[in-house]
């Protein structure tokens, strides 16, 4: 690296007041609260595929207390379609707690920041430069890639060692002012120039000094995690049909998919009687419907979907301790749902 860290801030952001996006909906006006939502939305999600959910979120969630007050299920299904539903939870929790402890105002240190549920220093880092104007160096994924290569750091960056190497880069290299628009486009650089399969080093303000770009091999820094197998798992889904309408329960809060509706499940296709008796069906038609694999980060769920169908009106159910709902295909109920109970729900419509 030849360049000091205000002369890389220089180019950084010469290359943003060109190049950088200035146009996406949580520029417009920014507060810690769009920033923030926006922030958590783009946490594992492309800006393209977030702006019309972050729309529809918006509008209906205008600020801190509308979120904080709103039920639980009208916050997931908000979010249904974006996955990793912890954030979403997590969001409404730390609204509640912003109501709660700080009177509806978003705190201004970092450290008050972090301690709300979900967010962590690159967050709070990006919400206090964006929306306040601090200076506070982030590390998203992105930036975590561009300083990676600018440094040619070959270690993993889920390792904590590489990761501390990188943050110590992040501080450095941060201007104190300007802060807002240089965060801002870092993550414009990681996401438009310094992308993961094919950096456009040609058009890039820093190649000059970049030690991966000197090397040939941009691709090859920051290094990967080593490949390993995820492991495979099977569930059959059980899903009881009346008329238009099928059975669905609130799953438990914590855990796969929680707090969203979905299906019940049953290990093997013994257990489906029993189910189907606690659950008040007695009389249905069995058919399995074509499964299908659901992956999540860290295995493969193959699902076998079984549809009951009814031959006569539910009987009433044994009391579950999770709340049911027979959900009416033709005039959907606005709850969150599991992605396969989305998809499950397409294919039952096709029938
Ligand atoms: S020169 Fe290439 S690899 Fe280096 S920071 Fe720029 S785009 Fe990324």
């Amino acid at each position: 690296m030849s360049s000091t860290p205000i002369q890389f801030a220089d180019k950084i952001l010469a290359w943003f007041d060109v190049h950088g996006r200035k146009d996406l909906p949580w520029q417009q006006s920014k507060t810690p609260y769009s920033v923030w939502v926006s922030e958590i939305m783009l946490q594992q999600t492309q800006v393209t595929t977030v702006i019309p959910f972050y729309q529809r979120f918006m509008a209906r969630f205008p600020d801190v207390q509308s979120l904080a007050d709103a039920p639980q299920d009208e916050v997931l299904h908000h979010w249904a379609g974006l996955g990793y539903y912890a954030r979403a939870r997590n969001l409404q929790k730390a609204a509640q707690q912003v109501r709660d402890q700080y009177q509806g105002q978003f705190p201004t240190s970092l450290d008050a920041m972090m301690a709300l549920p979900g967010i962590g220093r690159s967050t709070a880092a990006a919400i206090l430069s964006l929306a306040c104007g601090q200076s506070h160096a982030i590390l998203d994924g992105n930036v975590k890639r561009v300083l990676g290569r600018y440094a040619a750091i070959s270690g993993w960056p889920g390792e904590k060692k590489v990761e501390n190497q990188l943050w110590e880069l992040a501080e450095q290299l941060t201007p104190v002012s300007r802060t807002g628009d240089y965060t801002q486009a870092m993550m414009d650089m990681g996401a438009t120039l310094c992308t993961r399969s094919k950096p456009k080093c040609g058009e890039c303000p820093v190649a000059a000094d970049c030690a991966a770009n000197a090397l040939g091999r941009p691709t090859d820094f920051p290094g990967k995690k080593a490949k390993k197998a995820i492991p495979v798992r099977n569930t059959i889904m059980l899903l009881p049909k009346w008329q238009e309408q099928v059975l669905i329960y609130k799953r438990p809060p914590a855990g796969l998919w929680g707090g969203l509706w979905g299906f019940f499940e049953v290990e093997q296709d013994s257990d489906i009687a029993e189910k189907a008796r606690t659950l008040g069906l007695t009389d249905f038609r069995l058919t399995e419907i074509p499964g299908f694999r659901h992956t999540f980060s860290h295995f493969h769920l193959d699902i076998r979907p079984m549809l009951l169908e009814l031959t006569n009106a539910p009987q009433a159910q044994e009391v579950q301790e999770q709340p049911l709902l027979w959900y009416n295909l033709d005039n959907p109920a606005n709850v969150g749902l599991a992605a396969p109970t989305k998809a499950l729900f397409s294919t039952l419509q096709q029938k």
